[in-house]
């Protein structure tokens, strides 16, 4: 696979200030890699050998599925359905060679990898090396991150979690009230919205003029801010 899809200039991701930077990232990386696959890349036998291995979890089966061409999902799916055949559930070959555990390792790997997934991984990790040099350097930097909308759970956690061992002691107080007050500011807004949602709900409010305020897509936003999704 050509790796080079899968970077980004990071400081173009942060531009936007509309969403969780981090959330933007992964669905970068996320789209450029089922574009990837659902093109020439799918006919590739490195590509499809890594994908008969991993296969894919629901989120991206979805995401594959909503794409044009269903042709090269097909012939995907019936690679991977054979390989399953040939190398965990034909007697044959079975006992001499080849252990119970390592068929069990196949098809573990078929049920909780996800190629999309990895590959994401794979360019996030880079990207977040490059995320925190920045930090580190650029004051500009430290303040377009500051200025993000928000900052959701997962990825509050995330970056939080990967500072503590990526920054120096000397950013890394900054960086996690920055950090916290990306998601705190997000996070009162959001049950604001949704407790004025609930209270919409009140036989007062049910008049034609009733203000719903921002509080509409609340529990969509407050899902998205609680799974990235
Ligand atoms: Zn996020
Ligand atoms: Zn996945």
């Amino acid at each position: 696979m050509r790796e080079s899809i899968l970077t980004i200039p990071v400081n173009e991701i942060f531009e936007p200030r509309e969403g969780c930077p981090v959330c933007r990232m992964r669905d970068m990386l996320e789209s450029r890699t089922i574009e990837y696959i659902m093109g020439a890349a799918m006919m590739e036998p490195d590509v499809r050998i890594e994908t008969n291995r991993q296969g894919f979890c629901k989120v991206h089966f979805e995401q594959m599925r909503a794409c044009k061409n269903r042709l090269s999902l097909a012939l995907m799916l019936q690679t991977h359905l054979q390989q399953l055949q040939k190398d965990v559930f034909t007697k044959a070959k079975t006992g001499m060679f080849e252990s119970k555990t390592a068929k069990q390792k196949k098809v573990s790997a078929v049920n909780n990898d996800c190629f999309v997934c990895s590959k994401i991984e794979w360019g996030m990790s880079r990207l977040m090396v490059t995320f925190f040099e920045l930090y580190q350097k650029e004051r500009e930097f430290r303040e377009l991150f500051a200025s993000q909308e928000q900052l959701c759970l997962p990825h509050y956690d995330m970056l939080v979690a990967n500072g503590a061992s990526a920054l120096e002691k000397k950013w890394l107080g900054q960086f996690v009230n920055d950090c916290t007050e990306l998601t705190k500011k997000y996070l009162d807004a959001l049950e604001a919205d949704v407790s004025h949602y609930c209270k919409m709900y009140d036989y007062r409010n049910t008049s034609k003029n009733a203000d719903w305020g921002n509080s509409k897509d609340s529990i969509e936003r407050a899902i998205k801010f609680l799974t990235t999704r």
